[in-house]
């Protein structure tokens, strides 16, 4: 099949008879008719029904070799630079579909990374199981269009013990049985984007690892609704409001969710397990993997942007301002700060790599990679910033909806919170309530932060790559205090561990 329409795959999800999902304490059989978890449905949607519609056919569908047609490319393996670029640029596209995260570029990367890791482990070690494991895998997730999570955020219990050294020996998951026929898994992984709504969920592990941390260093695939799986779904800023059946308030109506997933000796076939015991190969999965999903920010983040720039704009117009030189000046560094993230984006994507022999195996420039991140780890704050500044307070004080279509007040609402008389009040609180749930939510704002890594990890990543030593050489040779060896690099960057693994 190779492609699904968005209402296959809402169909697919449907029933949950073996996961437990819990919503606000209550547990949900039927994902796709759940108040609160309607609008990260039709945010996964997006992406399937990306692939049929005009606007964004040809960059959500792409051949794929291991199956011989087309698929999602939201399930391809990157086989070249120009396939990182169209990773950014149909997440720019989505975001303007949606307003929100689409949820579905973790597994994505996920399924880019252990190919690269797999073939590692096959090229450098002859361990090629995992890597027949993986295509065969890759095969059925590509034939069937499947919606997949990827989850590695273990819940980590104190951050400065190793997995192994860890009081609760759970806090990160691992195995706890071997059988002929598979291994049985334990423990709890967090912030797990879009988990309840997805068919599949890929997990890998979330740091790198000693030899003593051996039961730690696994990845597996498990259809999410398997036996032993519960899904904990996180609360976000005004997520009452999917509950209130309005259609101003809310807006957009798509939003994302996380949640924590918890493995309660979850059973997981031979043919399934992509890492087993490789404790020297965690750290290089969790390079590929970040780097991977730090590139895509400058995608999605740059598209939620443009949705709020463009309110910030339609704002300014409805209270007669948008003319005005300061109100310009905000605009143009909304853009350059916007713009500049996703230049960052293309640049890992122009200047990526290629890791392994063969087909595939691409992956993004770490340094730009990293770099972009780390804006996004600034810039969407001060993007909102402006933003609300030029919406002005009633950003923050605005009536509900419900007022609005209350027969007495409501006139009184109509007459007063109107500006120029081409907008009325409705329009400007369908703009403000855009605006509002898009420049303060969870994933324009505290995922900019900590998804794909908190900034602290970009600086590490960046400082271990820059080569100092390098750059103090031409420093000395130009103030004439030495002379320097001929460098054929043009950037000073090491390699990372993942390039030399
Ligand atoms: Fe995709 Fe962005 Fe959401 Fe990550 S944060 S899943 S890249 S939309």
């Amino acid at each position: 099949m190779g492609l699904r329409t968005g209402d296959q795959y809402v169909e697919g999800i449907k029933t949950r008879n073996k996961a437990k999902i819990y919503v606000l304490g209550k547990r949900v059989h039927d994902v796709t008719t759940n108040l609160f978890l309607k609008p990260s449905v039709l945010s996964f949607k997006a992406t399937f029904d990306a692939a049929f519609e005009e606007d964004t056919r040809d960059l959500a569908r792409v051949y794929s070799p291991f199956v011989g047609e087309e698929v999602n490319r939201w399930n391809s393996i990157h086989m070249g630079p120009q396939d990182l670029v169209a990773k950014v640029k149909l997440l720019r596209k989505l975001s303007h579909k949606t307003g929100t995260c689409f949820q579905r570029c973790v597994g994505w990367d996920a399924l880019n990374t252990l190919y690269i890791v797999t073939k590692k482990m096959a090229e450098k070690e002859g361990k090629g199981i995992y890597y027949k494991n993986f295509i065969k895998y890759l095969e059925h997730v590509q034939r069937r269009d499947l919606a997949l999570a990827g989850a590695m955020t273990d819940v980590k219990g104190v951050r400065p013990l190793k997995p192994s050294e860890q009081p609760n020996p759970d806090a990160y998951v691992r195995v706890v049985e071997e059988r002929d026929d598979g291994i049985v898994v334990r423990g709890a992984k967090a912030n797990i984007t879009g988990i309840a709504v997805v068919d599949e969920v890929i997990v890998m592990p979330t740091r790198a690892m000693t030899e003593k941390d051996e039961a730690y260093a696994i990845s597996f695939a498990i259809p999410l609704d398997t036996e032993g799986v519960t899904v904990v779904v996180g609360r976000q800023l005004n997520d009452a409001r999917r509950l209130e059946e309005g259609e101003i308030d809310g807006l957009p109506y798509m939003f994302n969710h996380e949640g924590l997933l918890i493995l309660d000796d979850v059973f997981v076939p031979w043919d399934r397990v992509f890492m087993y015991r490789e404790w020297k190969w965690a750290g290089v999965l969790v390079e590929v993997f970040s780097a991977y999903h730090r590139q895509g920010y400058a995608g999605c983040k740059s598209g939620l942007g443009d949705v709020i720039i463009g309110a910030a704009y339609n704002l300014a117009k409805q209270i007669g301002v948008a003319d005005k030189p300061h109100v310009r000046e905000k605009l143009t560094e909304m853009v350059f700060l916007n713009e500049t993230m996703y230049s960052a984006g293309l640049a890992a994507s122009w200047e990526g790599k290629k890791l392994v022999e063969g087909d595939g195996g691409w992956w993004v420039n770490p340094m730009y990679a990293n770099v972009t991140k780390h804006l996004v780890t600034r810039f969407p704050y001060e993007v909102s910033r402006l933003a609300h500044d030029i919406a002005g307070g009633l950003l923050g004080t605005a009536p509900s909806e419900f007022d609005l279509k209350n027969e007495e007040v409501g006139k009184l609402i109509a007459k007063y919170l109107q500006g120029v008389p081409e907008f009325t009040a409705e329009d400007r609180l369908r703009m403000l309530r855009l605006l509002e749930n898009t420049s303060i939510s969870v994933a324009y704002l505290v995922e900019s932060v900590h998804g794909a890594g908190s900034p602290q990890a970009q600086r590490i990543s960046m400082e271990r790559i820059y080569d100092f030593d390098a750059v103090e050489k031409i420093a000395k040779s130009l103030a004439r205090m030495s002379q320097r060896k001929a460098d054929p690099r043009v950037e000073p960057h090491r390699p990372t561990d993942s390039e030399k693994a």
